[in-house]
């Protein structure tokens, strides 16, 4: 592990995203703490001198990559609420969510003596953008990708999608024709690389053929799967044990048997099929 992250620099801690799946703010908490700047500049220069650097930092991020600086403008109505997410079901009014201070700190990084390039290798909360703000998705793309950009639609229906407290797929769809357009317009060739879990609690098998037949649509061939392993202290793991969401009371269906996870996750292949048929 410590050779994956060796040449990384961390650069907040906790995550007000809430997803239900997701222990991060369980133990790192919901409001992010960001390191200053001069501590990061600290530790990139130490890392140039390190034994085995070539110049390539593998990540500037944390537990999502774009939270840096991020937080409730009135901090006393932060104290009081008792909000799991700060995004979901809509980001909230009271959420700064300002890229200007990360996209700065990126480049004052790359003007490191000893930095060639900087990668973004934490995933990307795309709900933080602002409706016509791409601003920062341009910034990552031009700069800090390696040919591909990682993001967690984590389903296509949104029945799921709201089990696990994620934005609707519409969203994503919107990002993958902005990420699109962006690197025409910048003559790169790269690719989204979006994450996605079978067998979440109220996820049917229907649910993942849907899911099959739209990232087909969409020409993704997917790679970057899991089936969900219920984690302790999240939502996601009272579902599983309770079947029943705990908010609401209403039943939940769960894919508890190794049968039902294997057939669900086998859904996420099936455009090697296609592959097969031309
Ligand atoms: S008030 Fe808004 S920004 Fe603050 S913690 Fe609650 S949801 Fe998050």
């Amino acid at each position: 592990a410590y050779e994956m992250i060796k040449f990384s620099v961390n650069l907040h801690r906790g995550c007000f995203g809430g997803c239900s799946f997701c222990t991060i703010s369980a133990h790192q908490g919901k409001f992010v703490s960001s390191r200053s700047e001069r501590s990061v500049l600290d530790e990139v220069r130490a890392i140039t001198v390190m034994p085995g650097f070539k110049g390539y930092l593998s990540d500037l991020g944390g537990p999502s990559a774009n939270m840096y600086r991020m937080g409730g403008r009135n901090e006393a109505l932060c104290r009081r609420c008792s909000r799991p997410s700060c995004l979901f079901p809509a980001p909230c009014r009271n959420l700064r969510n300002d890229h200007r201070p990360l996209i700065e700190l990126y480049r004052r990084v790359d003007r490191v003596p000893g930095i060639k390039k900087s990668f973004i290798g934490s995933g990307i909360r795309y709900d933080l953008f602002e409706k016509d703000d791409w601003e920062y998705l341009r910034e990552v793309i031009r700069r800090h990708v390696s040919g591909r950009l990682k993001v967690a639609p984590e389903h296509t229906e949104d029945g799921v999608l709201k089990l696990m407290r994620k934005p609707s797929f519409a969203l994503f769809r919107t990002l993958n024709e902005r990420f699109g357009r962006i690197c025409r317009e910048e003559g790169l060739n790269y690719q989204l690389i979006p994450y996605f879990i079978s067998s979440h609690p109220g996820c049917t098998e229907r649910d993942m053929r849907r899911l099959s037949d739209e990232t087909r649509r969409l020409h993704f061939r997917l790679e970057q799967v899991q089936d969900l392993t219920p984690t302790p202290m999240t939502l996601s793991s009272v579902m599983f044990y309770t079947g029943e969401n705990p908010y609401t009371g209403e039943k939940v269906y769960v894919a508890r048997s190794q049968e039902e996870k294997r057939r669900q996750k086998s859904y996420f292949f099936e455009w090697q099929k296609d592959r097969r048929k031309k």
